[in-house]
């Protein structure tokens, strides 16, 4: 596991948690003109900690504002460390979703060190885009869900050119859209690649190039066609996953999310039509990859 704050621009700063897999997430610092503006905060206390002593290095202050990416725990359990005094901004969609989830993510991993997280749950939402102001140019939050899940956004700092895309896009490590939509994620993917980043921070995984959004349209296309040759066979999502051939994606990291994302393509497939992002059976699907990965998926966080 490595940890590093990375200077990508001025002002501009990736925190990244290397390998990325399940739970172990990036965030981004950004210098704003009333003080730091965090992306995204950590799963654990102690990795929340060791996210504010990196922002405190830097000597800009106390983190004014946080913005989370989308619900997920991964993203934004460590707001406890940040709020108070920090505002919390976040998508319309997030406050309920994050109110659905609790702290359900510690279950599924009881093993992790959590530490004391009380929800923090955001202070100030928006439906399609808020514009914050940095020391140097502005940072636009963007909606750009539902993809990874209903609630996606993403900082987008046009002058440099680098994009904080949160999960939906992943950089070493398996998409995952069990809680949002395969349609949605390739036209995220696709505005995204519009944008003309130079430098592209994925919510898991090495920081890359826009590259990284052609690596996880290929993966999403493919799950496609996998998705296809099942439902006009009439198998289950998990009897399509363990006939389907990951090929070059079994490198990623925690390939069972196959397994999950299945069951959203098969959704999507078999009723076109219905809403993008409309809930699924997470828990049974969660389920269905362990036994698929033959024990509970590794968890670094
Ligand atoms: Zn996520």
């Amino acid at each position: 596991m490595t940890t590093a704050l990375t200077e990508l621009a001025d002002g501009a700063y990736a925190y990244t948690q290397e390998p990325g897999g399940w739970c172990v997430s990036n965030a981004g610092v950004l210098c704003g003109r009333d003080g730091p503006i965090l992306i995204d905060t950590a799963a654990t206390i102690s990795r929340a900690h060791a996210l504010r002593d990196a922002v405190e290095s830097l000597g800009k202050g106390t983190v004014r504002y946080v913005v989370n990416t989308h619900h997920h725990g991964d993203h934004i359990f460590g707001n406890c460390a940040f709020s108070p005094p920090a505002t919390v901004i976040a998508h319309d969609a997030a406050p309920a979703e994050i109110q659905k989830a609790g702290l359900g993510l510690q279950s599924l991993w009881p093993d992790v060190q959590w530490g004391e997280v009380s929800l923090v749950e955001p202070h100030v939402t928006f439906s399609d885009q808020l514009d914050l102001e940095l020391v140097s140019g502005t940072v636009q939050l963007l909606f750009v869900g539902p993809a990874h899940t209903t609630n996606d956004v993403v900082a987008w700092l046009p002058e440099p050119r680098v994009l904080f895309a949160g999960d939906v896009a992943m950089s070493g490590v398996t998409p995952f859209v069990l809680m949002g939509s395969v349609a949605g994620s390739l036209r995220a993917l696709a505005r995204l690649r519009g944008l003309g980043a130079r430098t592209v921070v994925c919510g898991h995984g090495k920081v890359s190039g826009p590259e990284v959004l052609d690596d996880n349209e290929e993966y999403l296309r493919w799950l496609l066609d996998v998705a296809r040759f099942g439902v006009e066979r009439g198998w289950t999502p998990l009897e399509t996953a363990h006939r389907a051939d990951l090929g070059a994606f079994a490198k990623l990291l925690d390939p069972e999310r196959i397994v999950g994302n299945l069951h959203r393509a098969h959704a999507e497939l078999t009723a076109p039509g219905s809403q993008l992002g409309a809930e699924l059976p997470v828990r049974t699907a969660f389920e269905e990859m362990v036994d698929f990965n033959g024990g509970l998926p590794r968890c670094d966080a």
